[in-house]
């Protein structure tokens, strides 16, 4: 009659002690039971069948768990079961009256890659205890089909065992989640799966991911098998060198980490499922959360906690950051002086000190910024600022996920590219990729640095800063909603925002965090920035003229003996209005020559070339110059400045950068800011547009980055330069 007739499905009930495991299986099986034990112990099986509508299914009473670790007979037994025996369909009964505590179980059982029901059971007690469950929300976040029932009155049974029948027919509908175990978790079980996905009996028996996660826990059953299978010995090695690493980074036990982030995940989950607690039992973090993760109180103390970083960096860093700037100085005044006026002098005091040392510069503001960032990372408090995010990005149709990449962008867009990985959704990923390189990352901070510096007082410069981060921001909601309504309709998939408990960052941690960082600066400084750095002043220092000199250069020749000759004749020539008439004109003069020779350079060529296109932002030709290496780093923003206004700059050697920018007449608070303005949101760099490529697997997404950005960094700073100029501002 039917093709399930003789086809038996087999129905596994798992669930804590006293979810109601034993009134389902009564109430599925009418108590016809068999009774006997699970094999080789003495731990008691009970087993039932009955038939609904054609169907016959068997019925496993699983032992009743909270966990399934090694750690106890009943647990091993229970996920033995699951893993060997496939049931078709496990039925994970869950107590609603303790949803936090009994959803633990449900999670592991998840990761065992079963084909899984939730039993919602005893919601009349949870009813009368205050507490609302959204069934239909916690089916959407879990991925599984979720059945609210009342066991002891035989409520929900034949909706239970529909979806069990739907569940078996095929189509396992939603993709399901993951428990994200943090990002130095995450690496070693990356790592640990693909090791066992090359070993052919391991990968047979496990799921890959589940087995790295219960070797990364130490499951003593679990390390038992593997090194008893072929080649397992290896992969049992390096799990325990993967909890050797996690151990330092984390300063905490591997199994610990990993139960916190599986609580995190349920804690965040509960949060958005249940809405009404008992809040009785509040640990410490949650507390905590009660003020950092409130729905009003939130946001302002993230912006609060992120405007302080930026101050912070800029105010302790600037003293330092002289410091190095003021040495750089005297390097430079001591070679000019042993090299003379020579060229192979020019190229390293112009080109190289000019360049890279402007950029090495800003390594204390650097190391501050990866501080802070890190510190908030580090005890839990990003976490705590994605679920806060998570309201206000769905208005804008992404979720408080595409936050953490956003803030990992902070420190360098490449990574938070990277990040985007654990949205699973392709339309959701895509848009923030997309959005992030907006994010103002550690390399524009140098240029920030050196241009509020230069022309805003001390007691605004750490606003203006913050006021370019806020704009950034700012721009990336505003595409994200112009992404999602013209090139990505759809509907969000629903997601499950992690909480996991707040913790004292290890030192060793942070140290490590902002070593990697600040190599990560030198060396880009030391290689990259060091190249473009040469070709940069080979640009701006060739064709030259070889022909003789002329008539400037002798004029400034002139001059210089006039005035040498007068600080031989008088004893007191500062005060005469002569000399100072005669210095007057040589910096005229000079001026004149370092102009007239940049525009007769390749660079001057070329920034003269596109200066029309910059011209409606305010920038002059060094300007223009600066900005265009931008595309190759951020940094080289600042390099390239450092260059332009070394460059046939006479006295350029005993000032700094800042003061010799501040004495250009065609730079002022206005035009400084619209640069800052540029630097931020023009294209992304080249690692950051060859990881797009890279994660996307195709070019046409890092051109549309290059499109959309340039188009929206020239537009912005066209309405912001041409209000400045019209109101007045900043000129
Ligand atoms: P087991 O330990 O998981 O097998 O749970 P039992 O089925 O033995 O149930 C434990 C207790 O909870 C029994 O007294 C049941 O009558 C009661 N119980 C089971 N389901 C429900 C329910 O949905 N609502 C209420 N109020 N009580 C239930
Ligand atoms: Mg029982």
């Amino acid at each position: 009659m039917n093709r399930y007739q003789e086809e038996c499905i087999t129905l596994a009930l798992a669930g804590n002690p006293n979810s109601g495991k034993t009134s389902i299986f009564n109430n599925l099986t009418g108590a016809k039971q068999h009774v006997g034990n699970w094999p080789g112990v003495t731990v008691e099986k009970k087993e039932g069948t009955f038939s609904r509508d054609g169907h016959n299914f068997r019925v496993v009473d699983l032992p009743g768990t909270y966990s399934l670790t090694a750690y106890s007979m009943d647990e091993v037994i229970a996920r033995d079961f699951i893993m060997s025996e496939k049931p078709d369909v496990v039925v994970s009964i869950l107590d609603a009256s303790n949803l936090e505590r009994n959803l633990y179980l449900a999670v592991q059982i998840l990761e065992l890659n079963a084909n899984i029901v939730i039993a919602l059971n005893m919601i009349d007690t949870a009813e009368t205890m205050g507490i609302k469950i959204d069934a239909q929300y916690l089916s959407e976040l879990l991925g599984v089909p979720v059945v609210a029932t009342v066991a002891s009155r035989n409520n929900g049974m034949d909706r239970l065992v529909a979806t069990v029948l739907d569940t078996t027919r095929g189509v396992r509908d939603k993709k399901r989640i993951q428990v994200y175990y943090g990002k130095e978790t995450e690496k070693e079980i990356e790592r640990l799966v693909g090791k066992i996905e090359n070993n052919a009996e391991l990968k047979e028996r496990y799921v890959p991911r589940w087995l790295a996660i219960k070797l990364i826990e130490n499951d003593s059953n679990i390390i038992e098998n593997v090194r008893a299978a072929k080649n397992g010995n290896d992969i049992a090695d390096d799990a325990e060198f993967a909890r050797g690493n996690i151990r330092s980074t984390l300063g905490e036990d591997p199994e610990i980490v990993i139960a916190d982030m599986r609580y995190g995940f349920i804690s965040g989950l509960c949060r958005e499922v249940v809405s009404r607690t008992n809040i009785d039992r509040r640990t410490a973090s949650d507390r905590a959360d009660a003020v950092l993760a409130n729905r009003v109180l939130g946001f302002p103390i993230f912006l609060g906690l992120m405007w302080l970083t930026f101050q912070l960096t800029f105010t302790i860093g600037t003293p330092p950051m002289e410091w190095l700037g003021a040495l750089f100085n005297w390097m430079s005044v001591i070679l000019s002086q042993a090299l003379g006026d020579t060229l192979l002098s020019s190229l390293i005091v112009d080109g190289v000190i000019g360049g890279v040392g402007g950029v090495v510069s800003f390594l204390p503001n650097i190391l501050l910024l990866f501080l802070g960032i890190s510190l908030l990372e580090d005890s839990g408090y990003m976490a705590r600022a994605a679920f806060i995010m998570d309201r206000i990005m769905h208005r804008i149709g992404l979720h408080g996920k595409s936050f953490i990449p956003m803030v990992i962008g902070f420190g360098c867009n490449v990574p938070a590219i990277m990040a985007t990985r654990t949205l699973d959704n392709p339309k959701d990923r895509l848009i923030t990729i997309l959005i992030t390189p907006l994010m103002s990352c550690g390399a524009r901070l140098p240029v920030y640095i050196l241009l509020t510096g230069a022309f805003f007082s001390p007691a605004v410069s750490g606003h203006i800063i913050f006021s370019l981060y806020l704009i950034g921001i700012l721009m990336a909601v505003i595409m994200a909603k112009v992404f999602r309504r013209f090139l990505f309709q759809g509907e969000l998939t629903p997601f499950v925002m992690e909480l996991p408990p707040y913790r004292i960052p290890t030192l060793k941690s942070v140290l490590l965090h902002i070593w990697e960082r600040a190599w990560m600066y030198v060396k880009k400084a030391g290689t990259i920035i060091l190249a473009i750095s040469v070709i940069v002043w080979f640009l701006m220092t060739f064709p030259r003229n070889f022909d003789g000199k002329n008539e400037l250069q002798v004029k400034i020749e002139s001059t210089h003996a006039q005035i040498a000759a007068m600080t031989g004749n008088s004893e007191t020539p500062a005060a005469s209005p002569e000399f100072t008439e005669l210095q007057t004109r040589l910096e005229q003069l000079e001026g004149r020559m370092a102009r007239e020779s940049l525009e007769k350079s390749f660079a001057g060529k070329i920034g003269s070339f596109i200066e029309p296109a910059f011209r409606p932002i305010g920038f002059d030709l060094k300007a223009t110059i600066s900005i265009i290496p931008a595309f190759l780093a951020k940094e080289l923003v600042v390099s390239t400045l450092g260059t332009v206004y070394s460059i046939g700059d006479a006295d350029a050697k005993s000032k700094t950068l800042r003061e010799r920018i501040r004495k250009d007449p065609n730079f002022n608070p206005l035009t400084a800011y619209v640069l800052m303005l540029f630097t931020l949101l023009t294209v992304p760099c080249v690692a950051t547009i060859g990881i797009i490529k890279k994660e996307t697997n195709s070019w046409i997404w890092p051109a549309f980055s290059v499109a959309y950005q340039s188009t929206l960094a020239w537009t912005v700073c066209f309405i912001v330069y041409q209000t400045g100029r019209l109101l007045g501002i900043g000129i």
